[in-house]
């Protein structure tokens, strides 16, 4: 039977294939003694060689299909397969205590994690990670559910999941992947925010596309409305089709302005720049015709991965993105871990409000040795394009002050080292914190830039977690308490000769965006697929009508009446 989900729309876009479901299986069992203990230990010697088996199969599929680096960690779990300091005390549990297969290798290899949680060691802490991933495979097999492979995905489909989170949307295969659909999530959590940047159209939050889509339904994913149609009829498939046609010639009008500048009616430039996660994204900025990139979040660069990445390999990413822009501006912002992005390999405490506890710059001043390590990178690729370095989640001056001083630390001794590194690497940070926001005529006497990060800036001004769906109707970007915070925001930095910038998702909306070119943001950065529609707009509007627009919606109440006012003014011109 035909019906349709309600979500909220995340990236645009329409798809139309089978659904692959993406769930977490049910891995519980209960503790049960055994009699034959030779027969139990056969059925764990059967599951770790079934899933030696799998487990080579995925590695050779990700090895074709995402090259050398993702394949990688599946040779660390195999290792972990191999081991007999883990399988052997495995087997004598079963025998000694004549208990259930299952219920020894989760005691041994509990035993395990903890013990390598625990040490001083990184290389160790990482194996703890490998060891939880191969215990759950095997397990899997004992109880003979399935755990699904995403790197194995060979067919067109449409991704459903509860959540995805960042490593996982990482790992999707986008030539299979033409969609996906969740049940969490808002237009700011990081799975939309990749879902844009690999151009795949996505609904997030429809809080039931598990419970309700079965594999191989056949799905819609209408990415500009937020509809999931699940067994649609043919008449309902037909009138997407023609949707997704229209949508395509759409996007073939704004290909034409590729070389164009971003220039409002009555010249006025902007720099229209683009967020990308990986230097795979350069492409993607070309093709829509970025002036450059305005937000790398380089913590995507620590995922998909079972070990921090080292100095050198960072060193190559960065040099790449910066050659790749040819002399075209690159703000890097600096790790941004935690809230809803974590690494195995770095396990940190359980938080009650990860989105308020210990990440970005915060854990970056603790663990130096993590921090400095990637200032080290930046700082020598600096000498190959126009770098420019960005903190995350700033509160307050000292962290900035602490942060740059570390910066100038590493830049010394890699001079001293007689190593190239640019003079003109300019160092701002991101204003998502409401005091920073307070604040910005204190800091711009010491920062070179700002650039805005709405997703975190409205969340916490909003008190309103951007992960929960409930309460998505808090995101309110033209919410007159934000637009007062980002005016204060573009005016403290032109009063002291430095630029603004904008880099939360806000900064490619369409009501937005006329306010942000009448409040006088001087760089929009954005999802590469949204650049050329919002030069298409750009380009016809005047900055001093935008002007006159802004004063007007700064002294409205809500978000909705500003919300109808720009769209009453915009249909008038
Ligand atoms: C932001 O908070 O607006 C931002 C750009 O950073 P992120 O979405 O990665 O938190
Ligand atoms: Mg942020």
């Amino acid at each position: 039977m035909s019906t349709i989900l309600k979500g909220i729309a995340a990236s645009n876009g329409i798809a139309i294939a089978k659904a692959y479901r993406l769930v977490e299986p049910d891995l519980s069992f209960e503790k049960t003694t055994v009699q034959n203990t030779a027969d139990e230990i056969n059925r764990f010697k059967a599951a770790v060689s079934e899933s030696k088996s799998e487990l080579q199969a995925i590695r050779e599929h990700a090895l074709q299909a995402l090259g050398p680096d993702k394949a990688a960690i599946f040779d660390a779990h195999l290792l972990v397969l191999d081991d007999p300091e883990l399988l052997t005390p495995i087997q004598d549990k079963i025998r000694d205590d004549q208990i259930n297969a299952e219920y020894a290798l989760k005691e041994i290899a509990d035993m395990f994690v903890t013990m390598f949680e625990q040490m001083d060691n990184e290389y160790m802490r990482e194996r703890a990670a490998d060891i939880r991933d191969v215990t759950k495979r095997i397990l899997a097999h004992l109880l003979n559910v399935e755990i699904p492979n995403p790197s194995m995905i060979s067919e067109e489909v449409i991704v459903i999941a509860d959540d995805l989170t960042p490593s996982d949307t990482a790992q999707l295969n986008r030539q299979y992947v033409k969609g996906f659909a969740t049940n969490v999530g808002g237009r700011t959590s990081h799975s939309a925010i990749m879902a844009r940047s690999l151009e795949i159209p996505a609904v997030v939050g429809t809080k039931t596309a598990i419970q309700d889509i079965q594999n191989g339904d056949l799905v819609i994913v209408d990415g500009n409305s937020g509809d999931v149609h699940v067994n649609p009829t043919p008449e309902i498939v037909d009138e997407y089709k023609q949707k997704q046609e229209q949508y395509e010639q759409q996007k073939a009008e704004w290909a034409k302005l590729v070389n164009e500048k971003s220039v409002s009616k009555d010249g006025h430039h902007v720099e229209l720049v683009a967020n990308i996660g990986t230097p795979n994204d350069l492409e993607g900025v070309i093709k829509n015709g970025g002036e450059g990139v305005g937000l790398y979040r380089t913590e995507f660069l620590y995922m998909g991965r079972d070990e921090l990445p080292s100095e050198e390999m960072q060193f190559e990413a960065y040099k790449a993105v910066l050659e790749g822009l040819n002399g075209k501006p690159v703000v890097v912002r600096t790790l941004d871990i935690g809230g809803d992005k974590k690494l195995p390999y770095l396990p940190l405490p359980e938080e009650m409000n990860p989105f308020l506890g210990f990440r970005a710059i915060r854990l970056c001043l603790d663990r130096q040795d993590i921090f400095r390590t990637q200032l080290r990178a930046l700082l020598r690729a600096s000498a190959h394009g126009n770098l420019k370095i960005m903190f995350p989640m700033i509160s307050n001056l000292d962290e900035f002050r602490q942060a740059k001083a570390i910066l100038l630390e590493e830049k010394e001794k890699l001079v001293q080292e007689g190593v190239q590194v640019s003079d003109n690497i300019e160092v701002g940070i991101m204003v998502e914190i409401p005091s920073t926001a307070v604040m910005a005529d204190v800091f711009a006497k010491e920062v070179d830039f700002f650039s805005v990060g709405t997703n975190d800036l409205i969340q916490y001004t909003m008190a309103a977690d951007r992960m929960n769906e409930r309460i998505s109707y808090l995101y309110q970007p033209y919410n007159p308490a934000i637009l007062r915070l980002v005016k204060r925001v573009i005016d403290a930095a032109h009063k002291e000769g430095k630029w603004a910038g904008m880099c939360g998702e806000m900064a490619g909306d369409e009501i937005a965006i006329p306010i942000l070119l009448g409040l006088g943001l001087d760089e929009f950065s954005m999802s590469a697929s949204s650049i050329l529609r919002a030069r298409a707009q750009i380009r016809g509007l005047n900055k001093s009508d935008m002007e006159k627009l802004a004063e007007e919606v700064l002294n409205l109440s809500t978000n909705e009446e500003v919300k109808e006012h720009v769209k009453k003014v915009l249909s008038n011109s």
